[in-house]
């Protein structure tokens, strides 16, 4: 099944709901970073709450949600980005980490992302991004994001966030996530009932695995309530939106001074994107031209 997300709310408009299947989005993450099983289910699960942020958040392309984890793990860094349209990328500081499974034989998420705090920008094209900042609670990513909801925007929210990796060769079996918030309106008894209904409910890649769909998933977690699913999907996605005219742009932020420099000692520069790994090249000309766009 290709990557979706649905979105949909209850008849009265107290409860909305999100969907994503990610499986292709975080399979492509795993391929360019190269990273290990821990470090495909950390990243795979903040791509994924970036994705679903991003439908819930945003309204214009331009705009973006940047979610950063700045945990003492191993893992270092993990950073994700995303438009109003989950599209998405992201980076992790140690792809590489391997760390023993937990006792119940789930990956140690929390373990390798450690303790610290989750930082949220919010850049809707003003001045300045809106900045959120929480401490971890388990740095299992979900929890944490749902603390960042309730703490820093005062919505009651439940999340899911899950990516099953394969034994065998490392790849993505299925990933995916559900987010439920309460709006202003919801009373305490339809929170407790969510609560209670989410307990019993099977782990997110368990029905992913099974086939389901996000819509199926959607029914799933709100059973009880009337819900009305929108008609318009979107189609979250792994995409990059880096240009050899950022590049540029970057190279000449970092001032005539130290662009000289860096003609003079290296003549050239080669400029590698975090989130893709694409390369560009800028010889002496180019750096020279740059060079005068600086001054
Ligand atoms: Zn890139």
């Amino acid at each position: 099944m290709s990557d979706t997300l649905v979105r949909g709310s209850s008849m009265d408009g107290t409860i909305r709901v999100f969907c994503a299947i990610t499986t292709d989005l975080v399979n492509k993450a795993h391929e360019i970073h190269q990273t290990s099983r821990v470090a495909t289910a950390a990243l795979g699960r903040l791509l994924t709450g970036a994705a679903i942020m991003g439908a819930a958040g945003l309204k214009s392309e331009n705009d973006s949600i940047t979610l950063q984890i700045h945990g003492d793990g191993q893992l270092g860094q993990l950073i994700a980005v995303t438009d109003c349209n989950s599209k998405v990328r992201g980076y992790v500081q140690n792809p590489a980490v391997q760390l023993p499974l937990k006792e119940n034989g789930k990956l140690d998420v929390g373990g390798a992302v450690g303790n610290g705090s989750l930082v949220v920008l919010r850049d809707l094209g003003l001045k300045e991004p809106y900045v959120g900042q929480v401490p971890l609670v388990t740095g299992e990513i979900a929890e944490d994001l749902t603390v960042y909801y309730a703490q820093s925007e005062q919505t009651p929210t439940a999340m899911a966030l899950g990516v099953l990796v394969s034994t065998e060769d490392n790849s993505v079996i299925a990933a995916g996530g559900y987010m439920i918030q309460l709006l202003p309106g919801a009373d305490e008894e339809t929170a407790v009932k969510i609560e209670e209904h989410l307990a019993k409910v099977k782990p997110i890649t368990k029905m992913i695995e099974e086939g389901m769909s996000a819509q199926d998933i959607i029914f799933e977690v709100t059973d009880g309530f009337s819900m009305m699913l929108q008609n318009e999907e979107a189609f979250p996605e792994y995409q990059c939106k880096c240009s050899k005219e950022k590049m540029e742009k970057a190279l000449i932020s970092i001032g005539a001074a130290e662009l000289q420099s860096l003609i003079d000692e290296q003549g050239e520069a080669e400029l590698c994107c975090h989130f893709c790994n694409n390369k560009y090249m800028f010889d002496k000309a180019a750096l020279e031209e740059l060079l005068k766009s600086a001054k």
